[in-house]
């Protein structure tokens, strides 16, 4: 299912300008089709959004990081949902018309791949809701996460 993608890092910060067609080549075909044509998971369809272990959700195009666990909320809508980004520079806020209506769309900070929608009907303490297709978000356990930070400490 994973095609290997050499420009997925969990540490590269530097933004990626692919073509269509390089993505193409590196991105299995579910995950092509909702980060670089904006497609839409059918709700209910992502294991992401049944979730609730500590964690790091990352773009799984990329390997940026996008959301930590403890924002994400069960919103009824259908899709992985969290109130707040792990930071301003994680995301990249654009407005949407289409579909006669007037939305915000989320991209990664860093290849700039759709993730989804931000509303304003959230929890506090930010009242936003940032409903993400499961697609384009790989999980990782804090365990995990936490190793991966020493690994890397120990190699600085
Ligand atoms: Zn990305």
């Amino acid at each position: 299912m994973k095609k290997n993608n050499p420009y997925y890092s969990r540490t590269e910060k530097d933004s990626l300008k692919l073509t269509p067609e390089e993505w193409k080549n590196v991105l299995p075909d579910n995950l092509y089709y909702i980060a670089r044509q904006k497609g839409t998971e059918r709700p209910w369809s992502s294991p992401i959004e049944k979730i609730k272990d500590t964690g790091i959700y990352y773009c799984a195009a990329c390997g940026n990081a996008l959301f930590t666990s403890d924002t994400k909320f069960e919103s009824g809508c259908g899709w992985p949902s969290f109130y707040e980004p792990v930071s301003k520079e994680s995301i990249i806020y654009t407005p949407d018309n289409t579909h006669g209506m007037k939305r915000v769309e989320v991209q990664c900070g860093r290849c700039e791949a759709h993730l989804g929608h931000v509303f304003e009907d959230g929890p506090p303490p930010t009242g936003l809701r940032y409903c993400i297709n499961g697609v384009v978000l790989d999980f990782e356990k804090a365990e995990e996460a936490r190793k991966q930070y020493e690994d890397k400490d120990n190699q600085a």
